[in-house]
C-alpha cells in the first residue's frame, strides 16, 4: 500500500480522500492555491504545498506543480478526485512517466473511454445499449443525412472529444443538418483541438440514470448498481439517488450488467460511471462514460456499504477488487442534495463570502460531506458546492422525510443556498411520484417565475 498520497484536488472530495487514507494508514499530502490558503481541509493533510495563484489555469491544472510537489513530498500516488486534471489522459501518463502511482484508470483506458466515438463502439461490442446513430464520426454529409433519415429527427450532433455541453447541436429536420455538422466540429475543434463528430437520436424525455461500476484493470470489473440523477437545471445534477425509482428490476439488471461488461473490457482500473437516458418506456442508450469518482458517490456507498475512494485507492496500487459482484446487494434508499452557495431566487448567483453560521443537521441514516464550516471564507474562484448532504432510510418514502427534517435543521448563513430550493423540490409531486424527466426542474423554476 501507498505510504504517501497527494491529492490534486480541493474542498469537499479533498476531504473525502483524506479520510480514506487515514483509514488505510496512508499520510495525505494537499496541494491548494492561494485563495484556499484557508480551506478547512488542509488543516487535516500531513503537509500542504501551496501551487499558485487562484486561478485554476496557474494551480490545479498545472501538472508541472503538481508533479514537483508530489516529488518533493515523497509521495507515491496521486489521487486526482473529479473535475480540474481527473480526466486529463495526459496527466495521468506523465504520473506513469514520473513513477506515481495515478489513482485511476491507465491513459489508455481513459482515453477509449473519454473519446466518445471510440467509446460508442466499445459499447456496441460489450453488449451496452447505445443510441441508435452514425457508426462512427461523420465523414460525408451524405451518410449523416442518410442515417438521420433512418433514425428519425429530431437527432443529436455531438462531439467525439466533448464534454462540459460543448459542441453539440440539436437538429429538427435535415434542412439544418448541414449547418449543425459544421459548426459542431468548428466548436469542438477550437475547444478540444479534435473536430470529430458523429450524429445519434435526439432523445427529448428523458430520465438520467448511471451505473457505478469499479475495473481491477485485469480485465474484470463489478457494479455497485444504479443511480438516478434526472433531478437536473442547466445539465446540473441537483439532486441524486441510490437505487433509481420506478424501474423494472430485470431492464435494471440487464443494463447493470452491460455497464460493468464495457468497464471490463477497456482493462479499465478504478472507479467508472456508465451515464444512461431511459425513455418511458424504459429503454436505456449510453451517454458517456466518466473515468473518474463522481460527486454523487456517497448514495452508492449508503446501499451497498462500499467504500468507493478506498477500491480506488487499493485497486491503484495493485491490489484486487475487495467485493465480489455476488456479494454486492442494495439496502434501502439514498438521497444526495447538493448545498450550493448560490441565491435559487436571484437566478442561481454564486454567493462568495464569510460563512457566518453554519449548523449541520445530524441524527440517524444522515451524512454531511462537507469542507465548510463557520468563519470560512467561500472564494469566488471556484464551483458553489460546498457539501452535499446525504440521507439513508429504509425507503424512498422515508429517505425523503428524512432529507426533509435534516434540510430544515441546516442553517448557513448569511448567503443564500440551495438548500431552500431542495426543501421544496423534494415535496413537489414530480418528485415525490418520480414521474419526471431531466427538464421537469426547469419546467416547473419556469412557470413560478
Ligand atoms: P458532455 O460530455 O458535454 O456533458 P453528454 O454526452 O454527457 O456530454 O451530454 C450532455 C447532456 O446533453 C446530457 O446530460 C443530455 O441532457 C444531453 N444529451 C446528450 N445526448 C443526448 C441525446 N442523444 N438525446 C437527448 N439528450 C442528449
Amino acid at each position: 500500500m501507498f505510504k504517501r498520497l497527494l491529492i490534486a484536488n480541493r474542498g469537499e472530495i479533498a476531504l473525502r480522500i483524506i479520510r480514506a487514507c487515514r483509514e488505510l494508514g496512508i499520510s495525505p499530502v494537499c496541494v491548494h492555491s492561494v485563495a484556499d490558503a484557508d480551506g478547512p481541509w488542509l488543516e487535516w493533510a500531513d503537509e500542504r504545498v501551496c501551487i499558485g495563484p487562484g486561478p485554476s489555469a496557474d494551480s490545479y491544472l498545472r501538472i508541472d506543480r503538481i508533479i514537483a510537489a508530489a516529488e518533493c513530498t515523497n509521495a507515491d500516488a496521486i489521487h486526482p478526485g473529479y473535475g480540474f486534471l481527473a480526466e486529463n489522459a495526459e496527466f495521468a501518463a506523465i504520473c506513469r512517466d514520473c513513477e506515481i502511482d495515478f489513482v485511476g484508470p491507465s491513459p489508455e483506458a481513459m482515453a477509449l473511454l473519454g473519446d466518445k466515438v471510440s467509446c460508442k463502439r466499445m459499447a456496441r461490442k460489450a453488449g451496452t445499449p447505445v443510441f441508435p446513430g452514425t457508426e462512427g464520426e461523420i465523414e460525408e454529409l451524405d451518410e449523416a443525412l442518410e442515417v438521420a433519415e433512418e433514425i428519425g429527427y429530431p437527432v443529436i450532433v455531438k462531439a467525439a472529444a466533448g464534454g462540459g455541453g460543448r459542441g453539440m447541436r440539436i437538429v429538427s429536420n435535415p434542412e439544418e443538418l448541414g449547418d449543425a455538422v459544421e459548426s459542431a466540429a468548428q466548436e469542438a475543434s477550437a475547444a478540444f483541438g479534435n473536430g470529430s463528430v458523429y450524429v445519434e437520436k435526439y432523445l427529448e424525455k428523458a430520465r438520467h440514470f448511471e451505473v457505478q461500476c469499479i475495473g481491477d484493470g485485469r480485465g474484470d470489473a463489478i457494479h455497485l448498481y444504479e443511480r438516478d440523477c434526472t433531478s437536473q437545471r442547466r445539465h446540473q445534477k441537483l439532486v441524486e439517488e441510490a437505487p433509481a425509482p420506478n424501474i423494472d428490476p430485470a431492464k435494471r439488471d440487464e443494463v447493470c450488467a452491460s455497464a460493468a461488461r464495457l468497464i471490463a473490457s477497456a482493462q479499465y482500473g478504478g472507479a467508472a460511471t456508465v451515464e444512461f437516458l431511459m425513455d418511458h418506456e424504459q429503454n436505456f442508450y449510453m451517454l458517456e462514460v466518466n473515468t473518474r469518482v463522481q460527486v454523487e458517490h456517497p448514495v452508492t456507498e449508503m446501499i451497498t456499504g462500499v467504500d468507493i475512494v478506498r477500491e480506488q485507492i487499493q485497486v491503484a496500487s495493485g491490489m484486487p477488487l475487495s467485493v465480489k459482484q455476488e456479494d454486492i446487494s442494495v439496502s434501502g434508499h439514498a438521497i444526495e442534495c447538493r448545498i450550493n452557495a448560490e441565491d435559487p431566487d436571484r437566478n442561481f448567483m454564486p454567493q462568495a463570502g464569510l460563512i457566518q453560521t453554519f449548523d449541520p443537521p445530524g441524527g440517524l441514516g444522515v451524512r454531511l460531506d462537507s469542507h465548510a464550516r463557520s468563519d470560512y471564507r467561500i472564494p469566488p474562484n471556484y464551483d458553489s458546492m460546498i457539501g452535499k448532504l446525504i440521507v439513508h432510510a429504509p425507503t424512498r418514502e422515508r429517505a425523503i422525510e428524512r432529507m426533509l427534517e435534516a434540510l430544515r435543521q441546516f442553517r448557513i448563513g448569511p448567503m443564500k443556498t440551495t438548500i431552500s430550493l431542495h426543501r421544496r423540490l423534494l415535496d413537489r409531486p414530480e418528485y415525490r411520484s418520480a414521474h419526471f424527466d431531466i427538464k421537469w426542474v426547469e419546467r416547473w423554476l419556469e412557470s413560478e417565475a
